[in-house]
């Protein structure tokens, strides 16, 4: 729970605040950060967005990106920015294992610590919390953490614009996630004027030929169709890794193609890492993914869209998930669909 008397309180006079999110950064995680940051700026604060990993440059349009810092590549001045921080706001993750190196500062740090996400199960690391699992994404929260501060006044363009990048992602474009309260706060967003023609189009027409080259390798020679258990996955090995020359960001969105395929109701992004297996999951309906990252991969997230890594083989990590899905899930994923209109 967050006490807003408390936190108006601290915020009434200037602090030193970092502002960090998940590794491996989504348009949620960005988008928070950028709105929070902007929402934070009005007072006089001196505020540092610092990401775990590599940031998507797809994204690069986004005002202020450039001063998001990436603590791989920043860590002597990061380390001593998040030692010296008075708050520290935790967005889009709620376990330390999600902000990588620098989850033991924040564990150490004796900075008021603040966590807005919408993941479920929240670890006990934070003085004040807004965890909402029924939310579409951490900027949605974001918008409902200015009103309840009582300065939905504020919310301009330069919040609104980012905060608006980060429903759309995670929302898949308004198709899963939403709720009413989340189309009445995007009502009240395009009342004050954002552009929802422009920033789809930056959102969502930004491949790069390489990266459109790349989903069409996916497509045609990667993709493995488990029929009978209305489940997909592609798997991606090193050697795709170096021929693609893939980024942070070039397969966000990839897995979403399998289930474009009828009845499909489980797809999965399987990649070889340097040193991990790393697996990105989508559901559709009540089936879990969740469930199955939490148990399986050491990760979790939400019900219809998860993640978890393995150090395993590559070709293990591929068999494993195949074993899985046909021994345990085939009924589940092949009972009749109760969630027909
Ligand atoms: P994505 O598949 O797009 O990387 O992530 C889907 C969802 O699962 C996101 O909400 C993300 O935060 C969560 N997620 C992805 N990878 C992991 C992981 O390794 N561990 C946990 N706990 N959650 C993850
Ligand atoms: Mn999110």
């Amino acid at each position: 729970m967050i006490n807003f008397n408390e936190l108006k309180h601290l915020l009434k006079s200037p602090k030193r605040i970092v502002i960090t999110a998940h590794s491996n950064p989504d348009g949620d995680a960005i988008g928070s950060s950028l709105a929070l940051f902007h929402y934070l700026q009005k007072s006089d604060h001196s505020i540092t967005m610092i990401m775990p990993t590599e940031i998507p440059k797809s994204l690069n349009w986004m005002k202020n990106f450039d001063k998001i810092l990436v603590f791989e590549n920043t860590k002597t001045f990061s380390r001593k920015i998040i030692k010296e921080a008075e708050m520290i706001f935790s967005l889009d993750y709620n376990a330390l294992s999600r902000v990588e190196g620098i989850s033991s500062l924040i564990k150490k740090s004796n900075a008021y610590k603040v966590m807005i996400d919408h993941h479920i199960g929240p670890e006990d690391f934070c003085d004040a919390v807004l965890s909402d699992t029924s939310a579409s994404s951490t900027c949605q929260l974001i918008y409902e953490f200015i009103e309840m501060m009582g300065d939905a006044d504020s919310l301009d363009k330069d919040i609104l614009n980012p905060m608006y990048v980060g429903i759309l992602t995670d929302t898949g474009g308004f198709r899963y996630a939403t709720s009413s309260k989340l189309f009445r706060i995007v009502a009240n967003i395009l009342e004050k004027g954002i552009d929802n023609n422009m920033i789809c189009d930056l959102v969502f027409n930004s491949y790069t030929i390489n990266s459109f080259n790349l989903l069409a390798h996916c497509i045609s020679k990667r993709i493995e169709i488990m029929e009978d258990c209305n489940t997909g996955f592609i798997a991606l090995s090193q050697s795709d890794h170096r021929k693609f020359n893939i980024k942070r960001g070039d397969l966000e969105g990839v897995v979403n193609f399998i289930l474009k395929i009828k009845k499909m109701r489980c797809a999965a992004l399987i990649t070889e890492r340097r040193d991990i297996v790393k697996i990105s999951m989508r559901s559709k309906g009540d089936f879990s993914v969740q469930e199955v990252c939490g148990k399986y991969f050491n990760g979790g997230g939400h019900k219809n869209a998860s993640g978890g890594a393995l150090k395993k083989p590559y070709k293990e990590v591929i068999k494993l998930f195949k074993d899985i899905i046909s021994n345990e899930y085939k009924e589940a994923l092949t009972k009749e669909n109760t969630d027909a209109l």
